[in-house]
């Protein structure tokens, strides 16, 4: 929590130590001292709303071999803002010119056989040797090569590689239910997997990394480990299956926190209704604070009427319905100037993201993803801060 009078009406505070902290934990958790177990640390969507370039040092310095973004536009992002490691991305549209992610030195990602031949093609053009990660479909039906392209996919990589245009530096797949550990399409997907890689290997393929776990995939699914696990949203401190293992169960610290200055406090008066359509009438006579941040901001409408936040150190309920750049809690003992904290890593009271997503019908992915409209974004816990 930031103990700093509030300087702005809005703000997403994201602790950098918390994400360190997370990362160094899960690779404790995942790995256990194995040496070569390798970790990314996926910072797409703007590191899922924390800033991915501030997010990424952090990873970098909490050991993070690699980092995963979902566009090529990530990627080169990275690399301009002086991020030298290994990169992979998986995401791109047909017509994509991949010779700028080949200079980057950006292990891309060939998802279909045309996009392996754009990427050949980007890799002749950079005059270089593309590093190629091939994704397989085992059962997402979502991106990734389906089964009866593999064998072609492997082959036609194998002779790319042998022509010095790439270099296969990967096999890899994505689970679908990892977060629910007895669905059988875990058991399904990683049996595919293996059938890939056979026939990688028979093609002669040696991939330095095979992988096929997110956060829930790393941590539930031990075995579906291979030689990397692709983290995120453990590293940003959220349990990938809450209802199998509590965020403080495995030892990890959200590291956002949402919070703003409550701008007007009122008393209304029995039968006032609040806010578009009179959602919420008040029974008795309340006291209510105007907290300045809405669905502008992120902050989920379907939250009207449920969700609660932390003000002055007190719970209040959501009243009336979420607008555009306002909200109104009930909450009796509080005055303009107050802090509100919407959420937060829960150690001091506040609500988590977690709750957020319960109260919104949502998973806490989307609630801090969608965080950064008006608020001031800052960063705690620089490596230099401790
Ligand atoms: C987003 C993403 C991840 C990270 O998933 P988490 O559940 O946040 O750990 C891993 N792999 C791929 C392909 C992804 O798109």
């Amino acid at each position: 929590m930031v103990g700093a009078p509030p300087s702005t009406h809005a703000e997403v505070v994201v602790d950098l130590g918390a994400l360190r902290h997370n990362v160094r934990r899960l690779r404790e958790l995942v790995w256990k001292g194995s040496p070569t177990g390798q970790v990314m640390v996926v910072v797409k969507a703007d590191g899922y709303g924390h800033g991915m370039v501030p997010v990424a040092r952090a990873a970098r310095s909490a050991g993070a071999e690699w980092l995963g973004v979902a566009t090529c536009a990530e990627a080169l992002a990275l690399r301009a803002a002086g991020d030298a490691g290994r990169v992979l991305c998986w995401l791109a549209a047909p017509g994509t010119d991949f010779a700028p992610l080949v200079e980057a030195g950006v292990d891309v990602t060939a998802s279909s056989l045309d996009q392996l031949e754009e990427i050949v093609r980007g890799a002749r053009e950079a005059g270089e040797v593309g590093r190629v990660q091939l994704k397989v479909d085992t059962g997402l039906s979502r991106n990734g090569a389906p089964r009866s392209e593999w064998l072609a996919l492997v082959t036609a990589a194998r002779s790319a590689q042998d022509d010095g245009a790439v270099r296969v530096t990967g096999v890899w797949s994505h689970f679908a239910c990892s977060d629910e550990p007895e669905h059988p399409a875990n058991a399904a997907q990683q049996e595919a997997f293996e059938e890939a890689l056979a026939l990688a290997e028979d093609a002669g393929l040696e991939p330095e990394v095979r992988h096929l776990s997110n956060s829930a995939g790393a941590l539930l699914h031990p075995r579906a480990r291979y030689d990397l696990v692709r983290v995120g949203i453990a590293a940003y401190g959220f349990s990938p299956a809450p209802d199998v293992v509590t965020t403080e169960q495995l030892g990890l610290v959200p590291a956002m926190t949402v919070r703003g200055t409550v701008v007007l406090t009122k008393e209304l008066a029995a039968g006032a209704g609040v806010s578009y359509g009179h959602t919420f009438v008040a029974e008795e006579p309340i006291r209510v604070a105007l907290v300045p941040m809405g669905y502008g901001d992120g902050i989920p409408r379907h939250a009207s009427n449920t969700a609660e936040v932390l003000v002055n150190g007190v719970r209040g309920r959501v009243v009336g319905r979420i607008c555009m750049d306002q909200f109104v809690v009930a909450a009796p003992e509080t005055h303009a100037g107050d802090e509100v904290v919407l959420f937060g890593p829960g150690s001091h009271g506040e609500p988590t993201a977690t709750d957020w997503a319960r109260w919104c019908g949502t998973i806490d992915y989307e609630i801090v993803t969608r965080m950064g409209g008006r608020q001031t974004r800052v960063w705690v816990g620089e490596e230099g801060d401790e």
